[in-house]
């Protein structure tokens, strides 16, 4: 399946909740869930009136709203999800915590990027270092330890220094550690999923690829 290439916008709406897919704009008024609470298209305010979801349709759209979230098509969620499924303890909690665990959504969480979408790009692009190696699969599972470096010919970039900079202040999350000035960050533990701010119910997700 093609990767989605319209309005990231309209997913926020299609999902009824902000997602954060576009970085600062998603902080600020211009937020279009905040203009438009509702599905996008013609009929959409209509069917947002007359919404009573099956158990199925909650466990889809809790689905597509993870998958969306953290910007993966259908055929490598599931991948996620078959591996999460085998590993020891909760299936919900282990999914959570890999999709956390890969390369671009630490750049993104540690503040190099601006959204979980930059940071694929800038993965993507090679900008990124990762025990002092050139690593460019966004799917990459970091482990603890391990630090997450920008190149230094790309520390300049707009991207990553307007990123930087908005974040200044900002907490950062309690299982991870940044070093803004030398661009540097790694994971300090591995991450439970209660240490993951991620407002979705996992077990729906669970129960749609458990039928
Ligand atoms: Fe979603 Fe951000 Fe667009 Fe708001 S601005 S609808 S949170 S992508």
């Amino acid at each position: 399946m093609a990767r989605y290439t319209g309005s990231v916008c309209k997913l926020c709406r299609r999902e009824g909740q902000k997602l954060f897919l576009k970085g600062k704009r998603c902080h600020s008024e211009k937020c279009a869930i905040e203009r438009r609470n509702y599905p996008p298209g013609q009929h959409g305010l209509a069917r947002a009136r007359r919404r009573r979801l099956s158990d199925y349709a909650l466990q889809l759209r809790e689905k597509q709203k993870v998958r969306r979230i953290y910007g993966l098509q259908e055929a490598q969620f599931r991948k996620v999800f078959a591996q999460a499924s085998r590993e020891k303890g909760i299936t919900g909690d282990n999914l959570i915590v890999a999709l956390e665990t890969r390369l671009d959504n630490v750049v993104y969480r540690l503040g190099f990027a601006p959204s979980r979408r930059a940071a694929r790009q800038l993965v993507r692009h090679r900008h990124i270092l990762v025990e002092g190696e050139t690593v460019d699969i966004p799917s990459y599972q970091v482990r603890p330890g391990m630090v997450i470096a920008v190149k230094p010919s790309s520390r300049e970039l707009p991207l990553v220094m307007e990123a930087v900079e908005s974040r200044a202040g900002d907490g950062m999350l309690s299982w991870l550690q940044a070093d803004h000035k030398r661009m540097t960050g790694s994971i300090v533990e591995k991450p439970g999923r209660a240490d993951i701010p991620l407002a979705v119910q996992e077990q729906l997700i669970v129960e749609l690829y458990s039928k």
